[in-house]
């Protein structure tokens, strides 16, 4: 039958990882810093654990998302001795920097430690086309990945347990450009009647757009030559200042626009005029 999985950390997101565990017939321990947050999911069959030590050594998979890397070192250290053996997947957000430390930590204890990244809400847990990236040993990734989909889709990106943390930044920002950008043109649109549920139809469709230019970019930039055959950075310099200018007459701040064209003109005034925008990342990655 389905693996044995305890859960530690009930807030949004755990309580959110364990019904979906429980939705699929998963054995499911559960535990949390303040006990009632376990009552739902115990009326759901869930088992509620004392302690994370009795968490622990109810299921070989365990599962953590407590609030930050400090949260799930005061919860499962004390019981570091007790857990070779044990698969720890560590959903809980941090650095690159922090999930190096807890893989050395959990290498020196004998514990199966996989880095997660978990990118959607709550809402979204238990749904098959929701990314869960993971990092580590490759061997621990297949040993539970039947419970690990359970969640979502699980993704495993490498060995090195940094890449689900550097990943999770590195999309949230693509997310945050991408939802300002959106807000940005909601706004400008705005300002001439037109409704956020009118003009966002079109702005999700050009996203497919835009995800096709990603792709033809991204061989560009692995082999450092980004030829300018579809559009130029000089044409774009030239296309944000409309975007900027229509921005103006109507009130709208233009502090993001600013800052996309000043990238652009940095990489104009680095020889990159005639080149795709993919060129941009000249920039972005600095002085060598
Ligand atoms: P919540 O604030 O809802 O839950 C925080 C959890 O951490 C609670 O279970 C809390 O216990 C526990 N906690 C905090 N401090 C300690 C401590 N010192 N010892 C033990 N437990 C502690 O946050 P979320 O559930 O939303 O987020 C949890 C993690 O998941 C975070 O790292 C977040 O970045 C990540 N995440 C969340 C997403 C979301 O959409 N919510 C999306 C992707 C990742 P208590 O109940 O006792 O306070």
């Amino acid at each position: 039958g389905p693996e044995a999985v305890s859960v530690i950390g009930l807030g949004a997101m755990g309580s959110a990882l364990a019904a979906a565990l429980l939705d699929r017939g998963h054995p499911t321990t559960v535990w949390n810093r303040t006990a009632h947050k376990a009552r739902p999911l115990v009326e759901r069959g869930a088992r509620a654990a004392a302690t994370p030590g009795d968490a622990i050594a109810a299921s070989p998979l365990v599962i953590a998302c407590v609030l930050d890397h400090a949260a799930l070192h005061a919860a499962v250290d004390p019981y570091a001795g007790t857990m070779a053996g044990t698969a720890l997947v560590d959903l809980t957000s941090g650095s690159p920097g922090q999930a190096r430390e807890t893989a050395a930590w959990a290498a020196g204890h004998g514990i199966d430690h996989l880095d997660g990244a978990i990118m959607t809400t709550p809402p979204g847990v238990g749904r098959p086309d929701m990314m869960f990236l993971y990092s580590g040993p490759r061997a621990v990734f297949d040993a539970h990945r039947p419970a690990l989909a359970a969640l979502g889709d699980p993704r495993y990106l490498s060995a090195d347990p940094a890449t689900a943390s550097l990943y999770d930044s590195a999309l949230l920002g693509l997310m945050w450009s991408a939802l300002t950008g959106w807000l940005h043109g909601t706004a400008l649109v705005g300002a001439d009647a037109v409704a956020a549920t009118e003009f966002t139809p079109v702005a999700v469709d050009w996203l497919t757009a835009v995800a096709g230019f990603m792709t033809t970019y991204a061989p560009q930039i692995d082999a450092g030559r980004y030829p300018g055959d579809d559009a130029t950075v000089d044409v774009q310099i030239a296309a944000i200042g409309h975007l900027i200018h229509a921005a103006e007459e109507r009130g709208i701040d233009n502090a993001l626009p600013g800052v996309l064209k000043s990238a652009m003109e940095r990489a104009r005034d680095a020889g990159h005029g005639g080149d795709s925008h993919a060129s941009v990342i000249e920039v972005l990655k600095g002085a060598k």
